[in-house]
């Protein structure tokens, strides 16, 4: 059973907080519970510290007591992904590599959470250094979907997903580099965004693929996703690849309907492979656009066919050079038996990484090797121009671009993790996005036969985040699916 506290919306939570009929103190620890109530069935968290959550929270209530100015955020609580650094907090990317593992600072966005007010109340489970589609890649626990928890949630950010999805958190943060916020967002039934690459600072997100990386939104409504990315956007600094541009205010416009909104329907997205369930609820989202005086349109991404193998080339490449750092010496686990310092490393980056990861890492060196590198490293980068081509030429002609988040609901543990390539494909929808460095959002579109949720991707134009929530809170103001709850919280 939900607390009463933690099945009100996000908004709710922050009137009664702003009207001090409610603390951060008695909401965070109405979170708390839900998570011990929960989290031992779902496996959502890696790390709790119940005293340093309460201690945030309660910060938080003594300013308000004192008539201080408040972050928009003051009081709320938000899980974080086990990828992003917080000083004092463990960081492993739940992977034993990582183990022990204390950051001594704050990754940007985790310091302007907390200048938001934000209480961080736990850090998510995940897919080993976000090598994954189903969170069944962490070193320590699978994490299970609420909607059915012989089935996974997706990943690699599959810990915040369920966070959210079943209320032990009313906001997180994931991480996205192919789909990882957007494929368990779709998964799990609710509301996940992946910002245009440069719009949130990657500082202190340890990497995996640093020229697809980004750090978004996870909220049970679209409204949240857009307060959650305000807070955290915005021009760093400390990383380069931030863009200097002003953030709108999202959630102030977030309501204001799109007149003439054109949405472009790429036929590549409806092609062979998407389930059928899939299919007619996406196609019945995008009557609902079509009711509310929006005009469909075909378009095409014919270079989308490789997204799968350009990315698998270009992110693993990047992935054996991020991760080159982990050796037992520099950072990382070191083995305890070794007789060479060359036996050193192999044992110790044996030891520590998983399969996956050793496979993603063998994958890169392999791609950027002498004499293949021209081959494969080179030749995914001119594939990812012309993927960015493709959408260039849609936008052309369309607002934003609507279709399936992934091409099945939830799959069950268990049964692709002995057949990467087809776990792979669990993300053929969402790659593009990272590729072409695009926003892009899922949202909850409907339910299988089977009561498993359905998501409705929707992308726009780099920087076009405010487009976006406001295209994506269209549907969701006539449609009722964001307010279900998942069965194991009735
Ligand atoms: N599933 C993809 C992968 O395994 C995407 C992961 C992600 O977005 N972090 O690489």
């Amino acid at each position: 059973m939900l607390s009463p506290i933690a099945s009100l919306s996000l908004s709710t939570l922050i009137e009664k907080l702003q009207s001090a009929e409610l603390r951060s103190v008695d909401l965070t620890t109405a979170f708390m519970d839900s998570i011990a109530d929960h989290d031992a069935r779902l496996g959502a968290f890696v790390h709790l510290d119940r005293d340093v959550a309460l201690q945030q929270a309660a910060d938080v209530d003594a300013k308000r007591d004192a008539g201080e100015s408040q972050g928009p955020l003051a009081g709320i609580p938000v899980a974080v992904k086990d990828v992003l650094c917080m000083k004092g907090q463990p960081a492993t990317c739940a992977s034993r590599m990582l183990k022990g593992f204390v950051p001594p600072y704050d990754a940007t966005v985790i310091a302007k959470l907390k200048q938001a007010g934000a209480v961080v109340i736990g850090r998510t489970n995940m897919d080993e250094f976000a090598m994954g589609s189903s969170g069944e890649n962490s070193a320590f626990h699978p994490t299970r979907n609420p909607w059915d928890t012989e089935r996974i949630p997706g990943g690699s950010s599959s810990g915040s997903a369920v966070a959210v999805a079943a209320r032990m958190a009313p906001l997180s943060l994931g991480s996205d580099t192919g789909g990882s916020i957007r494929q368990p967002a779709g998964l799990c039934g609710i509301v996940g965004m992946k910002p245009t690459y440069g719009r949130v600072s990657r500082y202190g997100l340890i990497a995996y693929a640093s020229s697809l990386d980004q750090v978004g939104p996870f909220a049970t409504d679209v409204t949240g996703a857009a307060l959650l990315l305000e807070a955290i956007a915005g021009h760093d600094p400390l990383d380069s690849t931030s863009v200097n541009k002003p953030v709108p205010e999202y959630s102030k416009t977030v309501d204001h309907p799109l007149a003439g909104l054109k949405i472009g329907v790429p036929v590549e997205h409806f092609a062979e492979g998407l389930a059928p369930d899939v299919e007619k609820a996406v196609r019945a989202a995008l009557e609902v656009y079509k009711s509310l005086g929006a005009e469909l349109k075909e378009v095409h991404l014919p270079h989308s066919k490789y997204a799968v193998a350009t990315y698998y080339l270009i992110a693993t490449s990047e992935a054996s050079s991020n991760l080159a750092r982990y050796d037992g010496v520099h950072y990382g686990h070191r083995a305890e038996k070794f007789d060479s310092l060359g036996e050193m490393y192999e044992a110790s980056r044996g030891e520590g990484f998983g399969d996956e990861v050793k496979r993603r890492i063998m994958l890169g060196v392999f791609a950027l090797s002498a004499g293949y590198a021209d081959k494969y490293y080179t030749k995914a980068l001119q594939v990812r121009r012309l993927i960015r081509g493709d959408f260039d030429s849609a936008f052309r002609e369309v607002d934003v671009i609507a279709g399936p988040v992934t091409p099945t609901a939830a799959f069950k543990l268990g049964e692709k993790t002995s057949d990467p390539l087809s776990m792979y494909l669990s993300d053929i929808y969402t790659i593009s996005a990272n590729l072409a460095g695009l926003p892009g959002m899922s949202i909850p579109c409907g339910f299988t036969a089977e009561g498993l949720p359905i998501g409705l991707q929707l992308q726009a134009a780099p920087f076009e985040e405010e487009r976006l929530f406001r295209a994506a809170r269209m549907y969701e103001r006539e449609t009722d699916w964001h307010t279900r709850l998942p069965p194991m919280a009735h």
